[in-house]
C-alpha cells in the first residue's frame, strides 16, 4: 500500500486508511478448542495465520460452523467500546445449540473480545465511519466423514477493520425481491448466524446485481407473499411516524441492529411495530404515499437506505428516494450511541478495558 504524508486530520500511523469491507485483516486472532473430556482450553492469541486443517474436517464437509459479526468504536473520549457484546454472545449460543455444538460462555466470549481489541485497535484510525469489525467463528474439527456431530471444536475470533459497508456515503441502495429462491424456511435455520445460510443465497445476490441492484429482499418461503429481510440486514419500513419491521417468524435473523433501531425509535417519539408486511401492501403503500421511507439495518449496513425495488411485476419507488428523515434520525441515534456520544440507559456499549 502506497502512502502519503500524515494528513491533517491526524490519523494513526499504523491505521488502515482505505479499508473496504473484509479485506483489511488486524494482526492477531485468538484460538480455543473444545473437547468433550476437556471442554474449552484457555484462549491463546496469536498472529493471524494459516489453519492447518485434516481434509475430512467435518465442519468443511457438512457445513457445522456458526458464526457472529459485532463492531468496535473509538469513542469520542479515545477509548474503544464495543456495541452490544452481551446480545451477539446470547446469539452465538442459539446458533450453536442449533448445530449441536457446544457453546461458550458469555464471559469467555466479552472476554477475548476485550483482548484482541486491545492488542488491534491501533489498526482503526480516528474517521469516525471506521470501525473494527470482529468475527467469531466456531466450527467442527473431527476428521471423519460419518455424518454426525463433532466432538472435538475449534473457535477463532478474527477482525477486520471496517469502512462503510455501501461505501461510506448515505446514499439510496436499490434491492430486488428474489421469487426463485428461498432463504430461510419454518423448521430450517434462518433465525440463527450459521454458515450454510449464506453460499445459497450467492445465485440470487448474483441475479440482483445483474438488475442493477445492490441487494436481496427474500420473501416468506410458504406462501411467497409477505417480505422478510435481506441477506445481512434486516427491513423496515416508514409510515408518516410509524417505523415498522416484518416479525419474527422464525424465518427471519433477530439482528442486534433491528431490536436496537425498534427501541431508538420508541425514544424518539415513533410508534413501532412488527407485522407481517405483504409485497403486494409493500408496492400498493408505496404507489400510495403511506410508505414514506424505507431502511435495511445491521452490523455491517448500520442503517442505510433503500429507495428503489426491483421485482418481477414491476419496479417500484419509495417517496423519499433519497434518504429520508426518520431514516437519518436513526441512523444518526445508532452512530451517536456506537462513539459515546449519547445516553446510553441499557448500557449497550461495553466499555474496553
Ligand atoms: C447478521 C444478519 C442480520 C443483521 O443482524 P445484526 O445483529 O443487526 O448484525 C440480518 N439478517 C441476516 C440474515 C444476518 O445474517
Amino acid at each position: 500500500m502506497v502512502t502519503t504524508a500524515e494528513p491533517a486530520t491526524g490519523l494513526r500511523s499504523t491505521a488502515v486508511r482505505n479499508p473496504g469491507h473484509g479485506e483489511s485483516f488486524t494482526d492477531h486472532m485468538i484460538v480455543m478448542d473444545w473437547s468433550e473430556e476437556r471442554g474449552w482450553t484457555r484462549p491463546e492469541l496469536t498472529g493471524l495465520q494459516n489453519l492447518s486443517i485434516h481434509p475430512a474436517m467435518i465442519g468443511l464437509h457438512y457445513g457445522q460452523v456458526a458464526f457472529e459479526g459485532l463492531k468496535a468504536h473509538r469513542r469520542a473520549d479515545g477509548a474503544m467500546g464495543v456495541w452490544r457484546p452481551v446480545d451477539h454472545a446470547l446469539r452465538f449460543q442459539r446458533s450453536c445449540r442449533r448445530l449441536a455444538m457446544p457453546e461458550l460462555s458469555v464471559d469467555t466470549f466479552v472476554a477475548v473480545i476485550d483482548q484482541l481489541v486491545g492488542v488491534d485497535k491501533d489498526a482503526l484510525s480516528d474517521d469516525p465511519s471506521h470501525s473494527i469489525y470482529l468475527r467469531p467463528l466456531m466450527f467442527a474439527t473431527d476428521t471423519t466423514l460419518m455424518l454426525g456431530p463433532s466432538r472435538t471444536y475449534r473457535f477463532l475470533l478474527m477482525a477486520f477493520v471496517a469502512g462503510g459497508f455501501f461505501g461510506d456515503s448515505v446514499e439510496s441502495v436499490s434491492v430486488y425481491v428474489s421469487h426463485d429462491f428461498s432463504r430461510a424456511f419454518p423448521g430450517g435455520t434462518g433465525d440463527v448466524k450459521i454458515a450454510g445460510n449464506y453460499a445459497p443465497s450467492f445465485l440470487a445476490q448474483r441475479q440482483a446485481e445483474a438488475a442493477g441492484c445492490r441487494q436481496v429482499v427474500w420473501l416468506d418461503a410458504r406462501e411467497r407473499r409477505y417480505i422478510e429481510e435481506m441477506g445481512g440486514m434486516n427491513l423496515f419500513l416508514v409510515r408518516g411516524d410509524r417505523v415498522i419491521t416484518p416479525q419474527l417468524t422464525g424465518t427471519v435473523l433477530p439482528g442486534v441492529t433491528r431490536d436496537t433501531v425498534l427501541t431508538l425509535a420508541r425514544r424518539l417519539g415513533y410508534d413501532t411495530s412488527e407485522e407481517r408486511i405483504s409485497l403486494d401492501d409493500w408496492r400498493a403503500e408505496c404507489a400510495s404515499g403511506v410508505v414514506t421511507e424505507v431502511f435495511a439495518c445491521g452490523t455491517a449496513a448500520v442503517v442505510t437506505p433503500v429507495g428503489r425495488v426491483c421485482d418481477a411485476d414491476g419496479d417500484f419507488t419509495i417517496a423519499a428516494t433519497r434518504p429520508g428523515p426518520v431514516t437519518l434520525a436513526l441512523r444518526k441515534a445508532l452512530t451517536d450511541l456506537h462513539h459515546g456520544l449519547a445516553a446510553d440507559p441499557n448500557a449497550w456499549l461495553h466499555h474496553c478495558r
